[in-house]
């Protein structure tokens, strides 16, 4: 096939793999201007579309954020820091300016306190190896917090154009479709603009007469635990409201299950709380330590589901890692899953699916 790039965005276009950018049916090739399918849904009914990218391939467009005057719009999913992180990000963005944007606030409990949960973000981020100006916590699907972000955007972008950067079901194109609507108002249609000379896959969205607001494809975290289940089983373990903390008084020898895609081990300490952070749909058992191989092996897919008979195939053997944990109420994350939050001097074991790191953290909430 001849290549054909996108008139709105540049992008090469593809007929094969909606998910990926550049993706349009192949009856829409014979129209004298291609768009790729995420330019035409901007086009003709003001809504963005995520497209997805590796981290390589976006690694490969950085020079275009990295080169110009920006203010960078980094969109994370608060339920799934660890996995909403982005490894490049400071490659990505030279010295630009970086506001964090914690969505799906709607998720974590009302009593959630938004200046500590600030400036804990404030500090992952900069574990991570980026320095950001501010944080916003948001909830795209409910739009709190919009009025407030909108105002830092202006103030931040200091008269530049905007990017906005995520992984993959961070809710970036939520959050976009909200601000197009809150700035240009239903019935406006938005042209897309090209970038000249490039073949980027960026699509821009007039802010005023000489700046955009930029939308990039999600970047892929293999880190996700979406990548490993079933869309069925994804569809159960993510939240979809307020999380209701379940909570277990343990004593040492005993085992939680997360469905079967995780599990966590009391191996030493003296009996306490686990308080458990999860999707209020995904059943969490309790049993002995000693029982729980032989609950694994027998009960995997039905008592312990997801996953479910059909989707257990697809899951991989689950992976141990231990933690001493010490002093400070800390998390216990299960990227994507969520998290058990502890206190004291304890040693545990987390079994996770392979390719999901378990990790430790000062505790969110
Ligand atoms: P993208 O891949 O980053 O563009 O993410 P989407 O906008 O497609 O959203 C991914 C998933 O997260 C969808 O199921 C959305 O409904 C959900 N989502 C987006 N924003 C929010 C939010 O503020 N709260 C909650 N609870 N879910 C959200």
């Amino acid at each position: 096939m001849e290549q054909i790039d996108c008139q709105g965005c540049g992008v090469t276009v593809q007929t094969t793999d909606p998910e990926k950018i550049g993706y349009t049916p192949a009856s829409s090739l014979n129209r004298e201007n291609v768009l790729c399918k995420r330019c035409f849904r901007l086009k003709h009914y003001n809504e963005i579309q995520d497209v997805s990218m590796t981290d390589d391939d976006f690694l490969k467009m950085v020079s275009t954020i990295r080169d110009t005057n920006a203010l960078v719009v980094h969109v994370i999913d608060i339920f799934d820091v660890n996995g909403s992180m982005i490894k490049s990000l400071p490659r990505i963005v030279g010295n630009n300016p970086i506001l964090l944007v914690g969505n799906k606030m709607d998720l974590l409990p009302k009593s959630t306190n938004h200046r500590k949960l600030k400036q804990w973000l404030q500090s992952s981020a900069k574990e991570a190896g980026y320095k950001v100006k501010d944080v916003s916590l948001i909830s795209s699907i409910k739009g709190h917090g919009m009025d407030e972000l909108t105002e830092l955007i202006e103030i931040y972008r200091d008269n530049q154009d905007v990017y906005i950067v995520g992984t993959t079901n961070v809710g970036k194109s939520t959050f976009i479709n909200r601000l197009i609507k809150q700035s240009v108002g239903e019935s406006d249609v938005i042209t897309t603009s090209y970038f000249p000379g490039t073949t980027l896959g960026f699509i821009e969205i007039p802010i005023d007469d000489q700046h955009s607001l930029i939308d990039t494809p999600g970047i892929v975290n293999k880190q996700q635990i979406a990548h490993y289940i079933s869309d069925q089983d994804l569809k159960l373990i993510t939240p979809n409201k307020e999380i209701k903390p379940r909570i277990y008084q343990l004593n040492d020898k005993q085992t939680l299950y997360f469905g079967g895609l995780a599990r966590l081990d009391f191996i030493k300490g003296s009996k306490q709380s686990f308080v458990c952070y999860f999707s209020n749909q995904l059943p969490i058992h309790r049993t002995k330590l000693e029982n729980a191989d032989s609950l694994y092996e027998n009960h995997l897919g039905e008592m312990l589901a997801p996953p479910n008979e059909e989707t257990i195939e697809s899951l991989p053997k689950l992976t141990t890692s231990t933690f001493r944990i010490q002093g400070e109420k800390t998390d216990i994350v299960f990227p994507g899953l969520g998290w058990v939050s502890v206190e004291g001097d304890i040693t545990v074991i987390a079994h996770s699916p392979k390719g999901v790191h378990v990790s430790i953290r000062k505790s969110l909430l």
